[in-house]
């Protein structure tokens, strides 16, 4: 085999071809997202998703198309274009409403040089059907036989848009048959493929998922604490912008466990995750929570000063030692105590501010508990 003598049949270098445009896909998606995650640029996964899916696929086919456009084999790359629909709206579960596929088509059409074909008006409404279809398959709520569903919606929509590609090229009954079992070949190898690499990606999602947070209260935990106080830290000291932090400690827990048991103990940690987190969702969602340790947790506030830190935690604080937590028909009051500080241009490393922040905690709880010290 030498790159001028690769004799390949056809089939096995459209699978490969085809299998070949997914994996790109899903490698620069995951770059993209990387990219993104490491500039601290939030973004909605769906969106990027959506529109990166629709671009990247209106690419290949304009450009595979443009190699055929006049021909008289200009209908070569119909099965590309199909899997490529079926894996936008399938997949990527990109919802496209019917009229946007209006402007999309007709330009097609104008650069195909088949708009005045009335076979190519039919394929046109076929293809939107069929993206409409498997749109709607996906957003049954049910599970039951997806693979028939899928089959069954690619194997008939696929003979249509043949059928009207065989009259307006005249093709034979053997190419159309041929074409057709072509498609429902790469149906399915599309449809076992994605599987496997979204079986694979969503095992990393929970592997992630797992590393950083902490399995009781599924608070973000004491490794994700450490890498975004190192990047928050640096960034501040860079950029000159604030941060601030509050450590929080819950008052003789210890007790708690001791007289409640230590279910009870748990229970008190997941209640005062959600209450603190329901305080920041309602208020600031930038702001972060960690449990850092076992019954200690640190707030982030990225762009605050110490003043603008005040009335934020006072809510936390109110809101913590205001619970009940009701375990087992018993009432289980929680106390906290906190320290706040702020950065400083006199910090060298984070825990420069981070030692701050725990000596006025231990001030609180030197001093009777229950309170903040700020300073
Ligand atoms: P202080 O007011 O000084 O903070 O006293 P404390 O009793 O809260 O602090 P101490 O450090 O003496 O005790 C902390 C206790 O927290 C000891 C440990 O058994 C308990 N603890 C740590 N992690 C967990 C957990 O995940 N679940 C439960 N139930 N208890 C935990
Ligand atoms: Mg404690
Ligand atoms: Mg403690």
């Amino acid at each position: 085999m030498t790159w001028q003598v690769w004799h390949v049949s056809p089939i096995i270098t459209s699978v490969f071809f085809i299998l070949g445009v997914f994996t790109l896909y899903q490698v620069l998606f995951n770059w993209l997202k990387t990219v993104l995650d490491e500039r601290k640029i939030k973004f909605d996964e769906d969106v990027i998703n959506s529109w990166f899916g629709v671009i990247y696929m209106l690419i290949f086919i304009f450009s595979l198309q443009s190699t055929i456009v006049g021909k008289s084999s200009s209908w070569e790359f119909m099965n590309f274009i199909v899997i490529a629909l079926i894996f936008c709206a399938y997949f990527l579960n990109i919802r496209i409403p019917y009229y946007w596929f209006i402007p999309i088509i007709l330009v097609y059409m104008v650069f195909n040089g088949s708009i005045g074909y009335w076979e190519s008006w039919c394929h046109a409404v076929s293809v939107m059907f069929t993206y409409w279809s498997f749109n709607y398959i996906k957003r049954l709520h049910t599970d039951k036989y997806l693979f028939l569903r899928y089959m069954l919606v690619g194997i008939s929509w696929g003979a249509i848009m043949w059928f009207f590609v065989a009259i307006k090229f005249s093709l034979s009954r053997s190419v159309f048959i041929q074409e057709w079992i072509y498609l429902i070949i790469f149906e399915i190898l599309l449809y076992s493929y994605v599987r496997m690499l979204l079986r694979e990606s969503s095992l990393k999602v929970h592997l992630f998922e797992f590393a950083n947070h902490d399995a009781l209260t599924k608070a973000q935990n004491y490794g994700a604490y450490n890498s975004e106080i190192k990047y928050l830290f640096s960034n501040s000291q860079k950029n000159n912008l604030n941060l601030s932090m509050m450590m929080f400690d819950i008052d003789h827990f210890k007790k708690i466990n001791d007289t409640y048991g230590h279910l009870a103990g748990d229970e008190v940690l997941k209640q005062v995750v959600s209450t603190a987190q329901s305080v920041i969702d309602a208020n600031d969602s930038q702001v972060l929570l960690y449990r850092t340790g076992g019954e200690e947790f640190n707030i982030l506030f990225p762009g605050y000063d110490l003043q603008s830190t005040k009335p934020l935690v006072q809510k936390i604080f109110s809101a913590l030692n205001n619970m009940t937590v009701d375990f087992e028909d018993k009432k289980i009051k929680v106390t906290v105590s906190m320290g706040v500080s702020a950065v400083s241009k006199r910090d060298d490393e984070p825990a420069d501010f981070y030692d701050r922040v725990d000596i006025n905690l231990y001030y609180s709880k030197k001093h009777g508990r229950m309170r903040i010290t700020a300073q």
